[in-house]
């Protein structure tokens, strides 16, 4: 079973209604969040809105896991864009993903490094994406997509929107990120400790620049339907998604 995962309704909606239509369709209520669940082709998935920011992507990840089975995840959504050439409307699916706003710089370790990792002190972590998930993603993203690019790259997240092409463009020469967002590496750090794979598929809704809020409020809910259309694809396709 695939665990789907949005920060918000607007990114897991059309999924929702799709899965809507099949027999086996179930709404399930567990501390306060509802799990959508059923079959979109012949995969079954479990589909739900977990909030905005790390916190509650880590906590929907875990459920996912242990109530629902999940042996993979993928996570649809939007995302500020900072790789060069990005455009509102591309779609970005995750090589690895970053917590930058992870610090433990006054005690020796370079910004971004996590412990739990084990990756040295010298430099950020990653949690590493699956290659096939990521690549079949990408795949549906170039079938769907009319106007626009999909590419893979380095998803960064943190309890921040990000609307200042400074901080945008530390973001990208420190971590060399493609996109950011708020839930991505909350989600890769749970999937790493319970050893499920993962990928992340996020359409830009800004640039991450000062215009971001305008963009944002402009694109979001449009990026948020591209991106659940590439995850509908995958399933429909029919490819095989679990390891
Ligand atoms: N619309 C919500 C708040 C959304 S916060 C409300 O009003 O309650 C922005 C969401 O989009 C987050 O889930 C984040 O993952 C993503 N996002 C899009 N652009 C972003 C940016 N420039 N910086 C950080 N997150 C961004």
């Amino acid at each position: 079973m695939t665990g789907i995962i949005g920060a918000m309704q607007s990114e897991i909606e059309l999924i929702a209604e799709y899965m809507k239509k099949s027999n086996s369709y179930q709404a399930i209520e567990i501390s306060g969040y509802l799990f959508h669940k059923g079959k979109i082709g012949e995969n079954e998935v479990t589909a739900v809105v977990c909030g905005i920011g790390k916190v509650c992507a880590a906590a929907i990840t875990q459920l996912l896991i242990d109530r629902f089975d999940a042996d993979c995840i993928v996570n649809t959504g939007v995302a500020g864009g900072i790789g060069d050439g990005l455009e509102v409307g591309d779609i970005v699916v995750s090589e690895d993903a970053v917590q930058y706003d992870f610090d433990l710089t006054a005690i020796g370790y370079a910004q971004g490094y996590m412990p739990c990792l084990n990756q040295g002190k010298d430099n950020f972590s990653r949690f590493v994406a699956d290659t096939k998930l990521t690549d079949d993603y990408l795949r549906s993203a170039n079938k769907c997509l009319k106007n626009g690019k999909a590419v893979k790259g380095r998803i960064l997240s943190g309890d921040r929107f990000v609307a200042d092409n400074s901080l945008k463009n530390y973001l990208k020469s420190t971590f060399a990120g493609t996109a950011v967002e708020m839930e991505g590496a909350a989600i890769a750090q749970v999937c790493y400790l319970n050893k499920k794979p993962f990928t992340l598929v996020r359409a830009i809704s800004d640039l991450a620049n000062e215009e971001a809020e305008t963009s944002y409020d402009t694109f979001a809910e449009e990026a948020s339907h591209t991106s659940a259309s590439v995850i509908i694809d995958m399933f429909e396709s029919g490819r095989k998604t679990e390891n």
